[in-house]
C-alpha cells in the first residue's frame, strides 16, 4: 500500500477544517474506511457506447452500497455524418437516475414531455417511478456518469418526474483542501426521494480533507483521475477504481502529489429485497 506524506497528518488528528474553508469543524469520532475495493470493467450499451461499468460489482456487493444500483462512466464518441450517437428510446421504472456530464453536451428527451440539453458540468435527475421512456444522444461526443438510486418499495409507483440542473446551479463547497461540487443533495437543485448526496470532489496534489458522510448512510468513492489515500488506514485508490465505504461519520482523504478527482456518493439504505429486470427495478 502506498502512502503519501505531504500534508498527511497522523491519525486521528487530521485537520477537519483549514484557514479559508467555509466548512465547520467535523468530528472525527468515527472516520470511515474502504470496505471493498473493486476494479471496473468495460461493457457496451445503447448504440454501442463504450461504458466503464462501476456498479454492479462482484466485490462491492449490493448490500454494501444499497440503495445504489448502477454506476456507469460512458463515452459517446463524436458522431458520424449520419447523426448523433447515444442511447435510443428505452423504458425504466422503480428508481431514480442522476446523470452528470464530465465533457460534451447531451440531449435528453422523455415520455413526460421534457426535451433538454445537458452541458459540461451540468446534471439531471430522472425519477422513473411508475415508468418513463427516455432517450439520450449527443452531437458532440460526451463523457458522463450515470447513477441509479433505488426507490423504497413505498415509493416505487410515484409519478415520473424530471429536473435539469445547469452547471451554474450546482454549488461548490470547500472541505479542508477539497472543493466539492454538489451534484445532488443538500444545496443542489437536484434532490432525490431517497435521502442522498453525490459530490464531484477535487483535491490538489498533497492536499487533505475530511468529508462528512452521514452516519447510517452507505457510501462509495469512484476515482475519476489521479490517486489518493482514503480512510484511517490510508488505503490507496487510483483512477478507475471504486470502493464501498465502511461505517462512520466522515471520510479522511489525502491526495497524491498529482492531485485527485473522485465522485463521493452516500445515501440512506432501504434494506429491502430488489427485483431487477433489465431496465426495471421492482
Ligand atoms: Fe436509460
Amino acid at each position: 500500500m502506498t502512502t503519501f506524506t505531504a500534508h498527511a497528518p497522523n491519525r486521528p488528528t487530521m485537520p477537519a477544517s483549514r484557514a479559508g474553508s467555509a466548512d465547520p469543524v467535523v468530528s472525527l469520532a468515527n472516520p470511515r474506511g474502504l470496505e471493498a475495493v473493486s476494479e471496473t470493467r468495460m461493457v457496451s450499451d445503447g448504440d454501442g457506447v463504450p461504458i466503464r461499468r462501476v456498479l454492479p460489482s462482484r466485490v462491492a456487493t449490493f448490500n454494501m452500497v444499497d440503495p445504489f444500483l448502477l454506476l456507469d462512466e460512458y463515452r459517446v464518441p463524436p458522431p458520424s455524418p449520419n447523426g448523433g450517437g447515444g442511447f435510443p428510446p428505452h423504458p425504466h421504472r422503480g428508481f431514480e437516475i442522476v446523470t452528470y456530464l464530465l465533457e460534451g453536451t447531451e440531449k435528453h428527451m422523455d415520455s413526460a414531455g421534457h426535451t433538454t440539453l445537458l452541458r459540461t458540468g451540468g446534471a439531471q435527475r430522472i425519477t422513473t417511478g411508475s415508468g418513463m421512456w427516455h432517450a439520450e444522444e449527443s452531437d458532440t461526443g460526451v463523457r458522463g456518469l450515470q447513477l441509479w438510486v433505488n426507490l423504497a418499495q413505498a415509493d416505487k409507483r410515484v409519478a415520473p418526474s424530471y429536473r435539469l440542473a445547469e452547471p451554474e446551479e450546482l454549488p461548490v463547497r470547500a472541505f479542508g483542501d477539497a472543493h466539492a461540487r454538489i451534484i445532488a443533495g443538500e444545496g443542489s437543485p437536484l434532490s432525490l426521494i431517497t435521502p442522498a448526496t453525490y459530490h464531484d470532489v477535487v483535491i490538489q496534489g498533497g492536499g487533505a480533507a475530511v468529508l462528512p458522510v452521514p452516519t447510517g448512510w452507505q457510501g462509495f468513492v469512484y476515482v475519476l483521475s489521479g490517486a489518493g489515500v482514503f480512510g484511517p488506514d490510508r488505503q490507496q485508490l487510483q483512477a478507475g477504481q471504486f470502493a464501498a465505504l465502511g461505517a462512520g461519520d466522515s471520510l479522511p482523504v489525502v491526495a497524491a502529489p498529482g492531485g485527485t478527482r473522485f465522485m463521493l456518493g452516500a445515501a440512506l439504505p432501504h434494506r429491502e429485497p430488489v427485483r431487477w429486470n433489465g431496465p426495471y427495478v421492482d
